[in-house]
């Protein structure tokens, strides 16, 4: 599996490029700007991208959303607890002081359990509210790998303080969904290093009990 990640945008969120080496088929999560660059990325692996995954509605995550849409034709797909927030991307815009984004159309919600497959390889949708309601994660058991949005980081979590956030809940999603997986599986946050599932239960300060 060829896997890419691109820091993009001016909070360098960690967009990834999954490809499958045979079908040629690509999922591209959270394409959250620097498009040209993905578009580069994907035709320097012979890739097409058959769906683009949103782990939430924040702007540096969704922001490049709808122009990749139109160059690829491939579907978004996003949470539905997250569409208020994929409302308001003027607001998140002015927030940071940029200019906003075309909103993405989003063509199916993802669930928790739903499976999404690229080439032999599924990748889990795992339901992990907290950070914001329609916060998802992406665990791919073939590849040892779980895409992590903004809920858990190395020695970190998500903030909580933004519209939809909610930390008992960040918490709870973190415990039930995320710290049984196994241990050696590989962590990608949205934002910064990556860790492991193991790594991140033994030392992260805000997992401890
Ligand atoms: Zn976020």
């Amino acid at each position: 599996m060829i896997h890419e990640i691109l820091p993009v945008g001016m909070l360098q969120c960690n967009c990834s490029i999954f490809g499958d080496e045979s079908t040629r088929e690509a999922i591209v999560i959270d394409p959250g700007d620097e498009i040209e660059s993905i578009l580069e990325i994907l035709a320097r692996n012979g890739l097409s991208v058959e769906a683009i995954v949103i782990t939430h509605a924040h702007i540096d995550h969704i922001g490049g959303a709808q122009k990749l849409k139109r160059a690829t034709g491939a579907p978004v797909y996003m949470n539905a607890a997250d569409e208020e927030l994929r409302g308001q991307l003027d607001v998140q815009a002015a927030w940071l002081g940029v200019a906003s984004p075309e909103a993405a159309e989003i063509d199916a919600s993802l669930k928790d359990g739903d499976v999404l497959a690229i080439g032999a390889a599924q990748m889990h949708v795992l339901h992990t509210p907290g950070h914001t309601q329609g916060s998802i994660c992406l665990w791919m058991p073939s590849e040892n790998k779980l895409i992590a949005g903004d809920t858990l980081f190395r020695d970190s979590i998500g903030r909580t303080d933004l519209p939809g956030g909610d930390s008992r809940q960040i918490l709870r999603s973190i415990h039930e969904k995320l710290l049984p997986l196994p241990a050696e599986t590989l962590v990608f946050p949205g934002h910064g290093d990556s860790t492991t599932v193991g790594r991140e239960k033994r030392f992260n300060p805000f997992l401890r009990h």
